[in-house]
């Protein structure tokens, strides 16, 4: 099969309608959700525009069935996990190519991210059969103390544009296996994805109103009632800081349960001992992971004044190798950007940072023609007082700053109101425990670029968000403990 016959074959087979108590429908209003390819700025295809009353259909459809999925057997749910894993890695190439189509980014990123999002529906199929309570003996000796742990309910949860399906399987898969329902609310620009994955998990044999997903151009309008409403117990949202802000004031009202996920300002520091190589290849790793759209890439790099012009030499070089292109085309390393407002951001950051003073190693900015490419760029001798040492960039542009002393580095890098990740790279042992306990993150790359784990808790501190997704601590986030005091 050619190329773009695969791609409308892959395109046609998705479902494009709501998924709402168990059957695909139209929104209310009929409107339609245009969905672009941010490699040509053309049209791919349309997805049905939900109305608020789609959303209060899908909550609706989904406190409907709390009661029964949450007595559920937890092997059968841990077994729908296990069947969705399975259609998931063997669907790789045609999620991938979906994705992708959407997104932007080059094929073989894309295979990451559908490997990365199933191992969350693996690792939660085997933790859904060990949720488990405590039995103690009252100090006094006389009662005892039982706790139990109980789904939170209905869940509303809304996921980013930058990994289409792995944010949402990080939510789905801790939250089915703890017998949770669910109204999901994808970005707009990729919607695919979450509707391939539910297709799969209907498939998997989720029954109906366990999992309900509303695709949007109204954002607000769609999630604002649903907070509002008393029979939502938990958001879940992984987007920006300042959408996660108006959420959580939102939540307040019902006081929900509320986890975010929200955007990162990544320090990277290289030491004077640290191994040079090991540092370059952990730095393109971090830097350009899915285009540098990550909440987890490295922002700016910190590097000692003795390594920082070999470093950035060293950076330039491997950064100019790369090729762009259309995420389909098999040699494309670096694909577009997701819009052109993304872009523009971009684009401002690096602006003001050469007028303070920065010097460009590689990279002259937008490329013309059709869609959103950005040329990866290394800046040297980058001020303090450039605004991308302090913004996210989420674009392929890598500022190298340098550093004297340990001490500075560390305050350098916690010099941010995120605390999401840091990456340190360093052999000296002793310097490394020091740093990783003085960063005010919630995660810690050592000597390592990447920290994405199915099997770790992933979340931030500071204005990164609260909550952990993933590893054993994922699935608190979907259970509720209560104390039964017992008097005998
Ligand atoms: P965003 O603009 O905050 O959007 C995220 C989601 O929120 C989308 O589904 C969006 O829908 C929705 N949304 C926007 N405004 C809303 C409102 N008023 N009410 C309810 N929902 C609303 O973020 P983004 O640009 O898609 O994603 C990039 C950000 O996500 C970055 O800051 C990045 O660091 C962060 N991120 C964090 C993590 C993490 O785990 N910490 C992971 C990935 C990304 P629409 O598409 O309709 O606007």
């Amino acid at each position: 099969m050619a190329d773009s016959e695969r791609e409308q074959a892959v395109l046609k087979k998705v479902p494009k309608d709501l998924y709402i108590d168990g059957a695909w429908r139209a929104g209310t209003g009929g409107g339609t959700l245009s969905v672009e390819d941010p490699a040509t700025g053309e049209a791919l295809c349309e997805v049905a525009d939900a109305q608020p009353d789609d959303a209060l259909a899908a909550l609706a459809a989904a406190a409907g069935k709390q009661a029964e999925w949450g007595a559920s057997a937890p092997r059968d749910r841990g077994e729908i996990l296990r069947r969705a894993y399975e259609a998931i890695v063997s669907q790789t190439d045609e999620l991938a190519l979906l994705m992708t189509l959407e997104m932007g980014k080059s094929l073989a990123e894309s295979k990451a991210e559908i490997a990365y999002a199933a191992e969350f529906f693996r690792w939660f199929s085997e933790e859904a059969v060990r949720i488990h309570g405590r039995y103690m003996v009252n100090t006094t000796g006389k009662g005892r103390i039982l706790t139990m742990r109980q789904p939170v309910g209905p869940c509303v949860f809304v996921t980013p544009w930058n990994f289409p399906t792995a944010m949402g399987t990080r939510k789905l898969a801790p939250a089915i296996a703890a017998g949770c329902t669910v109204v999901v609310k994808p970005a707009q620009q990729t919607p695919l994805s979450m509707l391939a994955l539910a297709k799969i998990l209907e498939q998997a044999g989720l029954p109906g109103g366990v999992l309900n997903v509303i695709t949007g151009k109204h954002s607000g309008e769609l999630i604002e009632p649903l907070l509002k409403d008393s029979r939502t117990r938990k958001l879940s949202f992984t987007g920006s800081t300042e959408v996660g802000r108006s959420l959580i004031e939102q939540s307040a009202e019902q006081v929900l349960r509320v986890s975010m996920e929200l955007g990162g300002n990544a320090p990277f520091l290289v030491f004077e001992d640290a191994d040079l190589d090991a540092a370059i290849e952990g730095a393109m790793l971090a830097k350009m992971r899915n285009v540098g759209e990550a909440c987890t890439a490295a922002n700016r790099f910190h590097v000692h004044e003795s390594i920082a012009a070999e470093f950035a030499a060293r950076l330039a070089e491997r950064m100019g190798a790369l090729k762009l292109g259309r995420g389909t085309d098999h040699d494309t390393d670096v694909g577009p950007l997701i819009d052109e407002a993304q872009r523009e951001k971009v684009e401002e950051l690096v602006g003001d940072a050469v007028e303070r003073g920065a010097r460009a190693l590689i990279g002259s900015g937008r490329v013309d023609g059709p869609g959103y490419f950005y040329e990866p760029t290394v800046l040297a001798d980058v001020p303090d007082d450039a605004r991308l040492l302090r913004e996210e960039i989420f674009g392929p542009v890598a500022p190298i700053a340098t550093f004297s002393t340990e001490e500075q580095a560390l305050a350098a890098a916690n010099l941010t109101e995120y605390g999401l990740v840091a990456y340190v790279y360093t052999r000296d042992l002793a310097r490394a425990f020091r740093v990783c306990e003085g960063i005010e993150t919630g995660m810690v790359g050592l000597n390592q670029g990447v920290v994405s784990n199915p099997a770790a808790p992933f979340g931030g501190v500071k204005q990164s968000g609260f909550g952990r997704e993933g590893g054993f601590e994922g699935i608190a986030e979907y259970l509720e403990t209560k104390y039964v005091a017992i008097s005998l």
